[in-house]
């Protein structure tokens, strides 16, 4: 089913995935990165066959989180053949170009890059395509939205005010753009200490879901802010992958069912 981006857009389906997810934020380091991929193993537990698309061009975060720092092969039609790892087809902008490379993209090439990375490569039979977007609400996501049709948008907010506001913004972008928003999510709802299990509202917890109620948008979840998140994402080795039976992969999972 196509949704009406606008009136100028091409629009279509990518031949074989069947869903199209965009993970956004308003601003950079609430977690965006992290939720998408938890989320897509979230998915791919739930037994969908998943690809994570990392179209976050500003700063790809991808390699870093997944350890995968190799360039895609080319199949016979010359496209890029996504990384297979923890069983999600992966493909990030950061296998192409070196992470650390200042990326200064001007309006024709962030849609040139964004609408490559959808078409150029052989993602396959897929349930669901996750897209990890570049922080807030600019080209990219207008590219997103109007060239491929899309099953919504999640959003990731911290529970403080100004992400908050950010993600207000966002959630009008994608309104404006005729993309159903699938809901909030609260990440670092609260700290959990990993030593003795307290758990501790550091960022006021709860605004999230206060805002999603207001604003008439289903509320995902809440994520604490816990280290193992960290630690295992800076090994490359997502707690979903890495903790499999722990209470986060359940958070991430539970997730995953309301947006399937
Ligand atoms: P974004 O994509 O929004 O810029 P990232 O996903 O890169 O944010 O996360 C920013 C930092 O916060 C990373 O170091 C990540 O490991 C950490 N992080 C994200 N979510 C959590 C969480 N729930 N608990 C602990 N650390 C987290």
């Amino acid at each position: 089913p196509q949704s009406p981006a606008s009136p100028m857009s091409k629009q279509s389906e990518i031949p074989g995935v069947a869903a199209v997810i965009a993970v956004a934020s308003g601003k950079g380091g609430v977690g965006k990165s992290t939720t998408a991929l938890n989320l897509a193993l979230g998915l791919r537990d739930l037994g969908l066959r998943v690809g994570l698309l990392d179209a976050d061009i500003y700063g790809p975060s991808v390699p870093r989180l997944t350890g995968i720092h190799e360039k895609p092969a080319l199949d016979d039609n010359r496209k890029m053949i996504p990384i297979q790892r923890f069983g999600l087809s992966i493909m990030s902008i950061g296998f192409l170009v070196e992470e650390d490379t200042a990326m200064i993209w001007r309006g024709p090439m962030v849609m040139s890059a964004i609408t490559q990375m959808l078409r150029d490569v052989a993602w396959g039979t897929l349930d669901i395509l996750v897209v990890d977007m570049p922080p807030g609400t600019g080209d990219a996501q207008l590219t997103l939205a109007q060239n491929v049709p899309l099953k919504g948008a999640v959003i990731i907010s911290t529970p403080q005010d100004l992400s908050l506001i950010d993600a207000r913004r966002g959630l009008a972008m994608f309104r404006k753009v005729n993309v159903p928003v699938l809901g909030i999510v609260e990440n670092m709802s609260y700290f959990q200490c990993p030593e003795c299990g307290t758990r501790s509202d550091i960022f006021g917890h709860g605004g999230a879901r206060h805002e999603a109620e207001r604003l008439g948008v289903p509320f995902l979840g809440e994520i604490p802010l816990h280290m193992s998140i960290r630690t295992s994402s800076d090994a490359g080795n997502p707690v979903v992958a890495s903790e499999p039976d722990g209470p986060h992969a359940a958070i991430y999972r539970a997730i995953g069912v309301q947006v399937r």
